[in-house]
């Protein structure tokens, strides 16, 4: 099997409400799409959602390095994963359009091979349940959002906080007080807190029962996380500060942190999330799954990993529900309550795109 042509395509989508989050606020997200054929009749279809803030790429560094990428794919067997991530450290950077080759690849295989992408790369469970994520808001507008989504079915939460550290602790007190004692909830804070802020909110939250706290601290100040974990009563995930295989094993040396949230767009796709999950594994720490302003086009794919590794516990699978459009007509990850599934289809399972929403860029052959 050869690949005998690379597309790429644009397409906005408009999130739901303004989301903000410690690191800045957005009402849309413009994606790439990638369609990728073969000499074979198959079509595996990715997407990248680059973000100058955490994989420090853009639509307009992604088609630069589509411009360097795509020619060395033609004529390349797509089943030569290994081989095709050689070629992608050629160029530096630009890890969410690497996610978008690196899924559609996985797409052609999963087709080639008549099995769903998960049973190709572990198979671990059948569904998985994902959080729902809440942005920064008052305490009591934060709270009301929160009352909605349980109503909807959600069963954990994600907070968003990182602003101040005491408004911090008055949103999720006023979340714990308006949902119960029987929803899981978890805090994000995107850098936004010192060592000393993050010790100090850390240890007044831990009595609304807290799961995890995600990114306390700079993404670059892995010592400073690691002071945290040693002096939080609350669980401590690295976000930004682990982008790929080598950085986990940064924070593996250092103890840095007790769970690690895989991106596919910050690490270039599921062939290197499966590194990642492998190192963790390794050292006792669990990994979630999370995602960026994704279609449900990466979301499936997400959800694929999701399903395969068991060290994958925790799921923040969440942006296609966040967004007003969808570009995936037919096919890929359901939801239902807050539990995510995939169809037992070949490849990722996306049936069909929404092609209208697509704006052709180029075409590689
Ligand atoms: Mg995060």
């Amino acid at each position: 099997m050869r690949i005998t042509k690379v597309e790429v395509y644009k397409v906005t989508l408009r999130y739901r409400e303004v989301f903000r989050i410690a690191l800045g606020a957005s009402s849309r997200t413009t994606n790439l799409i990638v369609k990728i054929y073969t000499d074979e009749g198959m079509m595996g279809i990715g997407e990248s959602c680059p973000s100058r803030r955490i994989t420090h790429d853009s639509i307009e560094t992604n088609l630069e390095a589509l411009e360097l990428l795509a020619p060395k794919l033609i004529g390349v067997d797509p089943t030569r994963i290994e081989y095709i991530h050689k070629l992608f450290r050629k160029v530096y950077g630009n890890p969410s359009i690497k996610a978008a080759l690196d899924m559609a690849m996985h797409d052609i295989i999963g087709k080639a091979a008549g099995l769903p992408v998960y049973k190709l790369l572990g198979g671990f469970r059948s569904e998985i349940v994902t959080d729902i994520t809440i942005g920064i808001k008052s305490p009591k507008e934060m709270a009301k959002a929160a009352v909605n989504l349980v109503e909807k079915g959600f069963r954990t939460l994600k907070l968003k906080v990182g602003v101040d550290p005491d408004e911090d602790v008055e949103r999720i007190k006023a979340v714990r007080d308006s949902v119960g004692g029987d929803i899981a909830i978890r805090i994000d804070a995107n850098q936004g807190w010192s060592v000393r802020e993050a010790i100090d909110v850390l240890n007044k939250v831990y009595r609304y029962d807290i799961q995890l706290c995600e990114q306390p601290v700079k993404y670059n100040d892995l010592e400073g996380m690691a002071r945290v974990k040693e002096r939080s009563p609350i669980p401590i995930m690295a976000d930004e500060s682990v982008h790929d295989a080598k950085d986990a094993i940064k924070l593996v040396k250092l103890n840095a942190a007790d769970v690690v949230n895989i991106k596919l767009m910050k690490c270039g796709g599921l062939h290197e999330a499966i590194k990642i999950a492998s190192i963790c594994e390794s050292a006792g720490i669990s990994n979630m799954i999370g995602c960026m302003g994704e279609s449900r086009i990466a979301i499936t794919a997400g959800v694929h990993l999701a399903m395969a590794l068991e060290n994958i516990i925790y799921c923040d699978l969440d942006s296609d529900l966040l967004n007003l459009d969808e570009v995936v007509a037919e096919g890929g990850a359901s939801i239902e309550g807050d539990v995510r599934r995939v169809p037992d289809a070949p490849g990722l399972g996306i049936k069909g795109l929404k092609e209208d929403m697509l704006v052709f860029i180029k075409r590689w052959e």
